[in-house]
C-alpha cells in the first residue's frame, strides 16, 4: 500500500514529509521532548528498514528519518502510531512545536518543571484548529531554568521561570531578532493558556505571523488582552545560579543520580549507531531519552555506570566531550544525499575538525555543499561553500557572503590547516 503524501512546505513533518536528494524526510516530534528508549530503538530499526538508515538530530529537539520512500511511508506511520508518535493531522503536528529543558524533572537546579506546562500546552493547541494558520516554524520555548537552561534558544512565544520574591515565577514573552519582549507573568496553572492566547494574538496582530513582526501597539494590545503590562520589567534569565555551560559527557545532578549528554556529530547519527546506543542503555537501566536543540541526547543515569556509558558512545562516534572541535562545526547532508552538490561535505568537515584541533582554531566552521547554506543560517567565523567541485572561502559570513579564496578538496588534509591560521584572502 502506498501513503498519500501531502508535500507542501519545506518544513518536514510526518504527515507532510520533505522530498530530498536521497528521499523524503520524516519528521519525529516527541512529546515533551522525550523518548523511551524502546521508542528510540524502534525508530532507529525503523530507518533502516523504512528509510536510508540515516538520521537527523534537529535544532527544534526532534529527529528526523531519511531516505523514506512513498512505499514505505505508510508502515513507517504505521510504527509511529504504535509508537504514539503520529498526529491526526499535518497541520496538528505542525503545530506542536515546542521545546523544553532536556533535563526536566531531572535536573534538581531546575526553578520549575515544565513538563505539565508542555503537555497542557499540547492539548491546547491540539483543540484550537484556528491556530493551525500559523507558520510551520512558530514555535513556543518552555524554560524551566537549571543547568541546561534555554535562554539562547529562538521562539515566537517564551515561558521563563525565575526567582522573584524568593518565589518561582512564569514569565511569558514574545521573541524576536535576539530579543525577548516580556509581557508580565502568569501562575503555573495559567502558564499553557497564557501561551495559547499569545499565539492567537501573533496570529490576529502580526502581519507574518510570527512574533518578531508584531509592532508595539500589537504588543501591547495583547498583553492587555491577557491582563498584563507589557512594559513591567522582568528578569527571568538564568536565575538559579547554576546554569551550567558543559553540555556533553557527565553532568553530576546529585549524588546518586547523573546526566550524561551524547552529541550527534553535523546533528547526524546512523541507524546502527542508535540502536546499539539503544541496546546500551537497556543494559545501563535507563529508560528514557531527551532530545535538545543543540542536537546532544541526554541520559539520566546512576554515577557508577555513567562513566562507561560515556565511553561506549564516544565507540559509537557520538560527542562526549565540550572540547570536542566537531561541535563547532556545522555541516550539511552533501552528496549522495542532495542533488545540489557532489562535495563530500561531512567527509571534508570531518578532516577540517583534525585542522582545528591541530592549529588551535577558536571559531567556528560551516561546510555547505551549496550557496543555500542549509546546515547553519547564522554567520560563522570560516565558511566553505560548494561550487562545482571546489569550495569558495568565506570569513566571518554566512554561505550567501562574498567568498575571499578556493579550496580544492584534493588539498583537504595537505595544506588546509592554512585556513585556520589565515585571516587573508587565500588559495589553497
Ligand atoms: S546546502 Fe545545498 S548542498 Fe547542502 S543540503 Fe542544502 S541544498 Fe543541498
Amino acid at each position: 500500500m502506498t501513503a498519500a503524501i501531502d508535500i507542501k512546505g519545506w518544513c518536514p513533518g510526518a504527515r507532510r514529509p520533505m522530498p530530498s536528494g536521497d528521499g523524503l524526510i520524516v519528521r519525529v516530534r516527541p512529546h515533551g521532548g522525550a523518548l523511551t528508549v524502546v521508542a528510540l530503538r524502534a525508530l532507529a530499526e525503523a530507518a533502516s528498514r523504512f528509510g536510508n538508515g540515516q538520521i537527523d538530530l534537529t535544532r527544534r529537539a526532534n529527529l528526523q528519518i531519511r531516505g523514506v520512500s512513498s512505499e514505505t511511508l505508510m508502515p513507517l506511520w504505521e510504527l509511529m502510531a504504535s509508537l504514539e508518535l503520529l498526529d491526526d493531522s499535518a497541520e496538528a503536528e505542525a503545530i506542536r512545536n515546542i521545546v523544553i529543558n532536556p533535563l526536566a524533572g531531572l535536573d534538581p537546579a531546575e526553578i520549575i518543571d515544565m513538563r505539565p506546562v508542555a503537555a497542557a500546552l499540547e492539548l491546547q493547541l491540539a483543540a484550537d484548529e484556528e491556530l493551525r494558520a500559523l507558520p510551520a516554524k512558530f514555535g513556543f520555548a518552555l524554560d524551566g531554568g537549571g543547568r541546561l537552561a534555554l535562554a539562547a534558544l529562538a521562539a515566537d512565544v517564551r515561558l521563563a521561570a525565575f526567582f522573584q520574591d524568593q518565589q518561582c515565577r512564569i514569565a511569558l514573552g514574545l521573541g524576536h531578532a535576539d530579543a525577548v519582549t516580556w509581557l508580565g507573568t502568569v501562575t503555573f496553572p495559567q502558564a499553557a493558556a497564557a501561551a495559547v492566547k499569545v499565539a492567537r494574538g501573533a496570529l490576529h496582530y502580526s502581519p507574518t505571523k510570527r512574533a518578531a513582526a508584531l509592532s508595539p501597539d500589537a504588543i501591547t494590545a495583547i498583553a492587555t488582552e491577557l491582563g498584563l503590562e507589557a512594559s513591567v520589567a522582568i528578569a527571568p534569565s538564568p536565575s538559579s545560579g547554576v546554569t551550567s555551560r558543559q553540555r556533553q559527557g557527565v553532568i553530576v545532578l546529585t549524588d546518586e543520580t547523573c546526566a550524561v549528554g551524547l552529541g550527534a556529530p553535523f546533528g547526524h547519527v546512523d541507524s546502527d549507531a542508535l540502536a546499539r546506543l539503544a541496546a546500551l542503555l537497556v543494559a545501563s537501566d535507563v529508560s528514557e531519552v531527551r532530545l535538545s536543540p543543540w542536537r546532544t541526547l541526554y541520559v539520566a543515569a546512576r554515577p557508577d555506570v555513567a562513566e562507561q556509558l560515556v565511553a561506549d558512545a564516544a565507540e559509537l562516534g557520538l560527542i562526549v566531550d565540550d572540547a570536542d572541535p566537531l561541535l563547532r562545526v556545522d555541516a550539511c547532508s552533501g552528496s549522495g544525499c542532495c542533488p545540489s552538490t557532489r562535495l563530500a561535505t561531512r567527509e571534508h568537515a570531518r578532516m577540517l575538525a583534525g585542522d582545528i584541533a591541530r592549529t588551535r582554531f577558536p571559531g567556528t566552521l560551516h561546510v555547505s555543499g551549496c550557496a543555500k547554506g542549509c546546515a547553519r543560517s547564522a554567520a560563522a567565523d570560516l565558511v566553505l561553500v560548494g561550487e562545482d567541485d571546489q569550495y569558495c572561502i568565506v570569513r566571518n559570513g554566512t554561505a550567501k557572503s562574498e567568498p575571499s579564496g578556493v579550496l580544492d578538496p584534493a588539498d583537504i588534509g595537505l595544506t588546509s590547516h592554512r585556513l585556520f591560521r589565515s585571516r587573508e584572502s587565500v588559495h589553497v
